[in-house]
Formats: C-alpha cells, structure tokens, sequence
C-alpha cells in the first residue's frame, strides 16, 4: 500500500512529538521490543538488571511443546519485570540437555557452544551496561551448569555480576499449591508444567496425548548405590516425562507462575538498591591477583 506524502510528513511530524515525551511512558521491558535510544533509558530505569529466562528445546511428554521450559520461564521472568522493573532478555534456548537426545526435537548444542554463548551473551550485556544478570531458569537439566557458571565467574576479573535465581518457601502460596496438586510424582512435564502450560498457552497442550505414553519410574539402576552416571535420567525416564498425574489444571498454573515472579521481583529489587556482590567480587579479584601479598 502506497502512503499518501501529506500523511506520510503528518505521521513523521507526530512520532517526533511522541518520541520526545515517549521515556515518560510505559517502557517496555522486553529487550527486544525496546527501541534503541529507549534501551538507554531502559538501562536506567532496571538499575542494570537484566534477567535472562532460561528454557530449552526439548520433548516435554507426550502432550506439551518442545518450548515448554521457554514459554514458562518467560511468563513468571515477565510477571516479575511487570512488578519490578527489569529488562528481560529474549527466551534462551541454549543449555544442558544431552539426556534427551534421543527425543525427536531436541536441540541438544556442544557443551563449548552452550558455554562460550553464554558467556558472551553475559559480556555484551555488561557492555550495554546491563552489570546485574539474573539466570532464571526453567530447564531442570540446566541446575549444575548454571551453577558451574556462577561460579566460574571468580576465575577472572568482570565488571559485572551473575546471579542465579533460587526460589524458595511461599507458606501462604505453598498451602494453596498442595491443595490443588493430586500428583505423587511431579518432575519433567509432569502435574505442574501442564498447569503452567494450560495457563499459558492451553491451545499448545495436547491432553488426548496425556494418557499416550508412560511417565513412571522404571527404576532400572535401582541397585546402583553410591554412584552419579548420566544415564540416571534414562534408567528411569526413558519417555522424557515423570509423573503419575498431568491433568491440566489452569489455576495451579496461575498460582506457580504468580510464586516464582513476586519472588524474583524481590530479587530484583535487592539487586536494584544493593551492591554488596559487587564490592565482594572486587574485593575478592584484587585478593586473588596476589594471595601471598601482606
Ligand atoms: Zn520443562
């Protein structure tokens, strides 16, 4: 469609106007619907938080899509930037999920790739001024990278910090979640994850498949005691999918995803006003340059 030149300069003419009072407005957190100049003012208004919503691409039983951990890990990341304002990286997909590669979708990238991706991911952020990023992950096989991540932070000097996201207790929310959960077994794709996704995105679930394949322990290094091997998942979850009950229940959902947002919004909001990691993390690097020095 052509646009008419008189409507075209009226148009201009009008989104100078707004663009002058836009960082007045409501500023989007999502880094990507940011616009240059307004990631400035976006930079400021997050005090240089930026959370990074940890997913994956993997089969999530038989009944929910190979997004899952994206789509949940965005909403709750969201709901907290809503509360407390942050900039929320674009959904991540690249981590640990080797376990699953024998699952038609998965996306299961080098554990140098998956590395140096995030670390670069990390360093461009700083660069950007974004010095406080928050890993919120929704991938249960990414727990020990991201740790090893955080920790591998002391091995060199950084202007900026990591911080993994660790939720925890809700007495009040806690009681209503067990109220509402019937599952004995609730891990991968399990009771929860398609509450959350029948929440989300309930046209993505596809409950006819629920009852399609197996999500029971198969128990098959039962006899294994005192010994860690990565093919433990797979002895007991061959399907990519733990739990004895995946009904979808909406309000479950709402009430998962409403506990880890208020409390990542605290997170947030402590590393907003707080810059204890910060004058530890130098304290530490100008120790380790030279331990031996009086
Ligand atoms: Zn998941």
């Amino acid at each position: 469609m052509k646009i008419p030149a008189l409507f075209l300069f009226t148009l201009c003419w009008t989104s100078m106007l707004f663009a002058q009072s836009a960082d007045t407005g409501t500023l989007p957190y999502k880094y990507e619907e940011l616009t240059s100049p307004k990631f400035v003012t976006a930079v400021e208004k997050a005090g240089g938080v930026c959370v990074i919503p940890c997913g994956i691409i993997e089969k999530h039983g038989p009944h929910l899509p190979l997004g899952s951990d994206l789509f949940e890990s965005r909403e709750w990341v969201c709901a907290a930037a809503a509360k407390e304002y942050a900039v929320v990286f674009p959904p991540y997909y690249m981590g640990q999920i080797f376990e699953a590669r024998h699952q038609p979708g998965t996306l299961a990238y080098s554990n140098e790739l998956v590395w140096k991706v995030l670390e670069e991911t990390c360093s461009e952020l700083s660069r950007n001024g974004l010095k406080k990023i928050i890993l919120a992950n929704g991938h249960g096989g990414n727990e020990a990278f991201l740790e090893y991540f955080c920790q591998s932070q002391l091995a060199a000097r950084k202007d900026f910090i990591v911080v993994l996201f660790r939720p925890g207790s809700d007495p009040v929310l806690d009681k209503e979640i067990r109220s509402l959960s019937k599952a004995k077994l609730d891990q991968h794709a399990g009771e929860g994850e398609t509450a959350m996704m029948s929440y989300i995105r309930p046209d993505l679930v596809d409950a006819d498949a629920i009852k399609s394949q197996s999500g029971l322990d198969q128990a098959r290094l039962k006899a294994l005691r005192y010994g860690y091997t990565g093919i433990w998942w797979f002895a007991r979850f061959p399907n990519h999918y733990a739990s004895d009950v995946a009904g979808p229940n909406k309000k479950l959902g709402e009430l998962l995803i409403t506990k880890d947002a208020s409390q990542l919004a605290e997170l947030i909001k402590y590393l907003k006003t707080n810059n204890t990691i910060e004058q530890l993390q130098q304290e530490f690097y100008n120790r380790a340059q030279n331990p031996a020095k009086k």
